[in-house]
């Protein structure tokens, strides 16, 4: 007879699990969303980078399809959306690349060479399937073959 009185130990899962901050990847974000999500807003003003990652966390933002005309320039050049200038002339200019007003930048533009290289090389570097480790597979089938001339030998007899 067992004293115990059911399993006093058992634990349950959390019952809200999901108490974080409301998060626009929930259902499973495709490689366009999470390059919206991972978008920098720079060269704009506090207020348009609030609207802007307004935009990104409740799903509204919508990247341009195609460049777009830059207000100062003329030239189709305005490669993120909702920005009235291209970088070139907001960072010339120093005016907000979205509402065009003179505004301080939160984030200031960096030109594309002042990016950082990625680190592919690094990852290139994992390991590679040695000779050794082709011969180690080899040795495991060993003990299969040496059954199978077993059998062989009853034929034999
Ligand atoms: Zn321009
Ligand atoms: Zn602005």
């Amino acid at each position: 007879m067992s004293s115990q009185k059911g399993n006093a130990s058992r634990t349950r899962p959390q019952k809200h699990q999901n108490m974080t901050a409301f998060k626009n990847n929930k259902y499973g974000a495709n490689a366009q969303q999470k390059k919206v999500n991972e978008k920098v807003h720079d060269g704009v003003c506090q207020h348009c980078k609030d609207v802007l990652e307004w935009k990104v966390k409740y799903n509204k933002y919508k990247p341009l399809t195609q460049p777009r005309k830059c207000v100062k320039c003329m030239q189709k050049s305005v490669k993120d959306a909702y920005h009235v200038m291209c970088k070139p002339c907001a960072l010339k200019l120093e005016l907000c690349a979205k509402c065009g007003k003179k505004e301080d930048i939160v984030v200031p533009l960096t030109t594309p060479d002042e990016e950082t290289a990625t680190t592919d090389q690094a990852s290139k570097q994992g390991r590679t399937k040695t000779k050794e480790d082709e011969d180690a597979e080899d040795f495991d089938d060993f003990d299969e073959l040496n059954s199978d001339c077993d059998l062989s030998d009853d034929g034999l007899g």
